[in-house]
């Protein structure tokens, strides 16, 4: 662990360094940023957004959760909610032209939703809570899977969460607007 830290701070050094050679490039960032994509992903560490599309910095605004879900939109803000915080900012101040869920294969936050086959039982602090955003998912999988083993479950759940996450999207009012104004557009995909 601790050489994989040390690791990582010998990177940031280097980065410096070679961002230092692009110094025309990292300039003009510093200006602003001008992302016309939008993207959710998973928390996990082999899901990179960045790597995975080829993106440059300033290219892609992303955030990243447990199974890169998208909440309803809370009409009373009783909670603390970083992915509706960031939905609104790339919506409102960005004005972003594509919002893309990217969820994945293997997702563990997935799997455990799965795993527990239920929805009301909560082990955890917060991750459990968390989950249940994809619970119209894990009813569709224990409603159409019964014949199907955990590993073909987990795949068709995970592919179901990205339509409750894309439903989810619409229930912000200042999305469904952008969308019906043809200024925006919705993607999921499946990494
Ligand atoms: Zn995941």
């Amino acid at each position: 662990m601790e050489n994989s830290y040390k690791k990582l701070i010998k990177g940031y050094l280097e980065f410096k360094q070679n961002s230092a050679l692009k110094k025309d490039f990292y300039a003009h960032l510093h200006l602003g940023q001008n992302p016309q994509v939008f993207i959710i992903s998973c928390c996990d560490s082999r899901v990179v957004p960045n790597i995975i599309m080829k993106a440059e910095p300033g290219e892609i605004f992303i955030t990243r959760n447990i199974a890169a879900l998208v909440p309803p939109y809370d009409e009373k803000h009783t909670s603390c909610h970083a992915t509706s915080a960031a939905v609104e900012y790339a919506i409102k101040h960005l004005k972003v032209k594509h919002i893309v869920i990217m969820g994945h294969t293997k997702c563990g936050g997935i799997e455990a939703l799965v795993k527990s086959g239920h929805i009301t039982k909560h082990k955890t602090d917060f991750i459990d809570k968390w989950t249940d955003i994809a619970k119209p998912a894990l009813e569709a999988t224990l409603h159409n899977c019964t014949d199907k083993n955990f590993e073909e479950k987990c795949t068709y759940c995970e592919k179901e969460s990205l339509k409750t996450s894309l439903n989810n999207l619409f229930t912000f009012p200042f999305v469904k607007k952008a969308v019906d104004d043809g200024k925006l557009k919705l993607h999921a995909m499946l990494f």
